[in-house]
């Protein structure tokens, strides 16, 4: 058995600051210095951290309030989607040559939240999409396979009729200039099938504007062309405003974080231990976190 000073021998000076100020001893004496002061300070703010000494690993954390990345926040993306039936969106992919779409499997599970209403979490799942693929935990513990999930960066025409998607001429026959943000689209296997018919035969879904609306099925979104070429390539001014907006999310992160949370089959086994397994929506338009 250990022995309280067993232990007090293998714990980190820091960590021994931490029990002598928690416990102080009257022989010690009662003036501290003011650095060993300031390390058992450290320590008891800090339970779990092992403080760094300043500068000991050359990171400049320093900042101001012009700093640019004190303000710049990643999940600021949205998703591009009509948000009821009988609306539409229009949409071109951003150029494959900017940024690929992301593929992974995932799983819906339901979860109850602070609010004591139950909250649906994507997660990517742990087995490969390679096919025949052996099941890996969560699939075996949900028994059910990942479903494979696409996303991906798109032009968002934010100027067109919320009913059909296509620009509506001016009173004096002409097309009002584009208005735009960078958004992004999920899309299911089945989505990508649906998409993959849209373009002629010489192009290909990268070249053209598309509309999404709901389908007439319980569930799902049709997908039909509005335009053989991306609307904002044919003003060379949008066209530079789309490359500048799109920059910030040419990195990846907020477009992958989209695939889901993602967890390593221990924190998979922490995170279903004691939840009810089964009951898994669809994936496709439900609400999420
Ligand atoms: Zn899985």
């Amino acid at each position: 058995m250990k022995t309280f000073n067993d232990e007090l021998d293998e714990v980190t000076p820091a960590a021994k600051a931490h029990v002598a100020a928690a416990t102080p001893a009257p022989t010690q004496s009662p003036k501290p210095q003011p650095a060993a002061a300031a390390a058992a300070t450290a320590a008891v703010e800090e339970e779990d951290d092992i403080p760094t000494p300043a500068g000991g690993d050359g990171e400049d954390l320093a900042t101001d309030f012009e700093d640019e990345k004190i303000y710049y926040r990643h999940g600021q993306l949205d998703q591009c989607r009509p948000e009821k039936k009988g609306e539409a969106v229009r949409f071109s992919f951003v150029p494959k040559d900017w940024i690929a779409l992301q593929s992974s499997k995932g799983h819906f599970v339901e979860t109850p939240g602070d609010d004591g209403k139950v909250h649906k979490l994507r997660v990517r799942c742990l087995t490969p999409m390679t096919k025949d693929a052996d099941w890996q935990f969560c699939c075996k513990a949900l028994d059910k396979d990942g479903e494979v999930g696409v996303v991906a960066l798109v032009v968002q025409y934010t100027n067109v009729s919320p009913e059909t998607g296509k620009y509506a001429k001016l009173p004096d026959g002409t097309y009002p200039p584009v208005q735009f943000k960078i958004a992004f689209v999920r899309l299911s296997q089945f989505n990508m099938t649906q998409i993959r018919k849209l373009p002629d035969e010489d192009s290909d879904p990268f070249k053209i504007d598309i509309v999404m609306g709901h389908s007439g099925r319980a569930y799902g979104y049709e997908f039909t062309r509005a335009s053989n070429v991306p609307r904002w390539t044919l003003d060379p001014e949008v066209a530079a405003q789309v490359k500048q907006a799109a920059q910030k999310f040419l990195d990846g992160k907020a477009l992958i974080g989209k695939l889901g949370v993602k967890k390593n089959e221990v924190e998979w086994k922490a995170f279903l231990s004691g939840k009810k397994i089964g009951n898994e929506s669809k994936i496709e338009n439900v609400e999420e976190l």
